[in-house]
């Protein structure tokens, strides 16, 4: 077992995803950050590292970002807001180097538990991938497009319940339903507070989906699952999504929530705009079976066809991140680098974080390497090696 907090480390011989010249690089990364990224040495030890990573055969990308995550590896947060830590721990696995730990519709000491944890830092020495502040999808919901969120826990907007959520205490994005009575105060008054506004659970009108784009909201919640469908004389949500460049949209690309055809229209209507979602629950990286998500959502099952409710209802996944990438590229043709872009550039820039995935001298050192076919090789966060497979 290597330190995981190396003074230096370099990464040796990798080729920079979307690199026509296929050049190797060495990329060494000191205190966190990428200090130089170098023609690739032809002798492996001309240098001397605290840890050198072969990455030989292997391609280089920024970090996955996650901005909608309930859970992973037997833990759902909102079952269990207190094991946060554990869940970042284990993204780093799939090339998640920093996420949004997401809050469904809950009681508020879920919140509150939640933000406290986060609040409380990840402990000495721990190499997790970095949550950027919470993403509450909830409680202003609307009950007509409600998915697998608790009825009991939905509320109208309500300023004095969302007095405390700001960009300051740790709260990074919440998902609102527009058309609910209140809303788009609701939202002026968190896009003052630096709290990116996403639009879902809703079964709005263009109209209103516009009406919020204008008081500040830039972002659209797993596009096409839970709300109105697109209508071609009657638009939605869904057409706003789609029309509006002020816009981003989550997609979930799993093939279950969104048929495979469907995303590919939805990648070619949104292009850069197309942020890959997990919506991940504790059934990623779990084994199969029936468990609880949350309260009041009632058991789930999870098995090929996903993660659902008795009736069928799908209650978030066990998508992976670089499955997602994978699934975009392959369904799309789009090829492997702008994938990872929907992945990475896409959902930084929906947070106001693009420094946190270029791949310059200078930037943040979160990384991942993939080989040519997609699959996680090895994860580094903050200049750690946060996860390393076989093929590293
Ligand atoms: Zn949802």
């Amino acid at each position: 077992m290597t330190d995981p907090r190396p003074r230096r480390l370099v990464v040796r011989g990798a080729v920079r995803l979307g690199d026509r010249t296929h050049r190797r690089v060495d990329v060494s990364v000191v205190a966190g950050r990428i200090a130089a990224i170098e023609a690739a040495r032809a002798t492996p030890h001309a240098r001397p590292a605290d840890l050198a990573l072969d990455a030989e055969g292997l391609l280089l990308a920024p970090g996955f970002v996650d901005l909608q995550c309930n859970g992973a590896a037997g833990i759902d947060l909102a079952v269990a807001p207190h094991r946060l830590w554990e869940v970042a721990a284990a993204l780093p696995r799939w090339g998640v180097t920093s996420w949004l730990p997401t809050i469904i519709s809950s009681p508020p000491s879920v919140t509150a538990a939640a933000l406290a944890t986060l609040g409380g830092g990840p402990g000495d020495g721990a190499v997790v991938a970095q949550p950027l502040g919470l993403h509450l999808e909830g409680p202003f919901l609307s009950p007509a497009r409600r998915g697998a969120h608790a009825s009991r826990h939905l509320r109208h907007p309500d300023p004095s319940t969302a007095a405390g959520w700001s960009a300051a205490t740790g709260v990074a994005m919440v998902t609102i339903a527009p058309e609910l009575p209140g809303a788009l105060d609701l939202i002026t008054s968190l896009v003052a507070r630096e709290v990116v506004v996403a639009l879902g659970h809703s079964d709005a009108s263009a109209d209103v989906a516009a009406a919020a784009v204008d008081r500040g909201a830039t972002m659209v919640t797993h596009l096409f699952n839970a709300m109105a469908p697109l209508h071609h004389r009657a638009p939605t949500l869904v057409a706003q999504a789609l029309a509006d460049e002020r816009l981003s949209a989550g997609l979930i690309a799993d093939g279950l929530h969104v048929d495979p055809l469907v995303v590919t229209a939805a990648w070619r209507a949104l292009g850069e705009r197309l942020v890959l979602v997990t919506d991940a629950v504790g059934a990623l990286g779990a084994p199969p079976g029936r468990r609880t998500i949350g309260d009041g959502v009632g058991t789930v099952t999870i098995d090929d066809r996903g993660v659902r409710l008795a009736d069928g209802t799908l209650a978030g996944s066990n998508l992976s991140m670089d499955a997602a990438v994978r699934n975009l590229a392959a369904w799309t043709g789009c090829g492997l680098e702008r994938a990872v872009a929907a992945a990475t550039t896409a959902p930084a820039r929906v947070l106001g974080r693009t420094a946190l995935t270029r791949v310059v001298e200078g930037a943040p050192a979160d990384l991942v390497l993939l080989t040519p076919g997609g699959e996680v090789a090895a994860t580094i966060v903050g200049g750690a090696v946060a996860h390393r497979s076989e093929a590293a």
